[in-house]
């Protein structure tokens, strides 16, 4: 099918692209976390309020009028760490109180601030002011968290990515295998006619048939018909071929319908196997279309009609009505149904929904449906179907009316 390929292409480079920028947000991300995870975020976070209550102790030492509190908070500001929370407690100064040093590195007093205290800033009487992390640890694990959730967005990113692209390679793994068998089963329905033609041929040639006419004709019969099944089928695969390249040019004209549909029932009813009643109610009689390319999507569709229906007999409705600017041809059987879940997918290429156990029996290469959708497509119309398994099938090609400008 030429738009799902098309789409293929491009969700499967996009979906590359998607899944490097992942892989790339991922290790970033990871690289973060696992950087902070090993420590170096929670020093640094210590570091820096360490730095911040050095600078808070100069500029109180400088002028000691200024409020402890609010030079911390304007430090920690600066430094990035504007959540953190501290209260400042009033401490007596005696020899085991950590005081201001001379040389204040942060590897000196790393133990006090990771517990949550800054050392104490003296301010006469044996008192000091030390400073208490409220949530310290809470603010180094926040950071945390959003490096811990980038990681596991990049990943689920990534994840995704990847779960595309193998379900793009199966999809088109199977598009491969249907290829293959469908290769295998036209070569293998070329070969009857073929054999047919050829023995009939040699039969007629021999003229072992010369004095029996009744007989020669009905050989000529068989190998018109049989000739006329291959080129069906090259025909078909033809124009699929042809749409699948925008090749197709659609030769339009007012189709009178009854004629046509007269046309196909009689066809189907001297070919069909089973008996078979034909309902036509046509109440739109013309429609804009290809004759030919619309003479081979209903038949297609009353071919299904009569395939996918019980033994003992099959009843094909032919309808059409004019409806919202649209000519909507019905074909609906009460044959086996088509479940709701494949109901999406029939109009696939290649795409079939065999019965249970006499699935083997039913001739085709799950091309009719495809075919159908593509040439109402060519014509701008759309294909819908209804279905109750077991009960019903019908469906409805939507073809727009002949506008007023192509009619001048
Ligand atoms: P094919 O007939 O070669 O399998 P089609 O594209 O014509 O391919 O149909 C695809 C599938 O849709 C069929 O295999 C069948 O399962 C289902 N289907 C189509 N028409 C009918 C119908 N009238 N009733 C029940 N099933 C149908």
């Amino acid at each position: 099918m030429k738009e799902k390929g098309y789409i293929c292409r491009m969700n499967k480079s996009n979906y590359i692209l998607l899944t490097l920028v992942a892989a790339v947000i991922a290790l970033f991300f990871l690289g973060r976390w696992t950087g902070m995870s090993l420590g170096l975020r929670s020093e640094q976070v210590a570091r820096h309020v360490h730095e911040a209550w050095c600078r808070t102790d100069d500029a109180h030492a400088a002028d000691t009028t200024l409020r402890i509190d609010s030079l911390f908070r304007e430090e920690l500001k600066a430094a990035g760490l504007r959540r953190l929370r501290f209260r400042l407690d009033i401490v007596g100064i005696d020899s085991a109180t950590v005081l201001r040093p001379t040389l204040r590195y942060y590897a000196d007093y790393a133990p006090l601030v990771e517990a949550g205290r800054t050392y104490a800033i003296p301010t006469g009487d044996g008192q000091g002011i030390e400073a208490r992390l409220l949530n310290l640890r809470a603010e180094t694990l926040g950071t945390q968290l959003y490096y811990l959730l980038g990681t596991l967005a990049g990943f689920g990113l990534l994840g995704l990515g990847i779960f595309t692209q193998v379900g793009i390679i199966r999809r088109q793994d199977k598009l491969a295998q249907m290829r293959e068998d469908f290769s295998y089963a036209m070569i293998h329905d070329m070969k009857s006619p073929l054999t047919t033609l050829l023995i009939g041929l040699r039969t007629l040639r021999s003229g072992r048939l010369d004095d029996k006419p009744e007989k020669k004709e009905r050989h000529f019969e068989v190998l018109e018909q049989e000739a006329g099944h291959l080129l069906e089928l090259t025909n078909r695969v033809l124009t699929l071929s042809k749409l699948e390249s925008g090749r197709l040019i659609l030769d339009l004209d007012e189709v009178e319908l009854p004629p046509l549909v007269e046309s196909l029932t009689r066809t189907f009813e001297a070919k069909a196997t089973k008996p078979v009643r034909f309902h036509t109610d046509l109440q739109a009689e013309t429609v804009y279309a290809d004759k030919e390319y619309l003479k081979e999507a209903l038949s297609n569709l009353i071919d299904n009609a009569l395939k996918y229906s019980k033994p003992e007999g099959v009843e094909v409705t032919v309808a059409s009505t004019r409806k919202n600017g649209y000519i909507h041809i019905r074909v609906r059987d009460n044959g086996i149904g088509i479940p709701l879940s494949a109901q999406r997918t029939i109009f696939d290429k290649f795409e079939r929904v065999l019965p249970k156990g006499e699935g083997k029996k039913v001739s085709g290469f799950g091309l009719g449906l495809n075919y159908v959708m593509n040439v109402v497509r060519e014509h701008g119309g759309y294909v819908g179907v209804e279905s109750m398994p077991g009960r019903y099938s019908e469906f409805t090609v939507s073809l727009p009316e002949r506008k007023e400008e192509e009619n001048e």
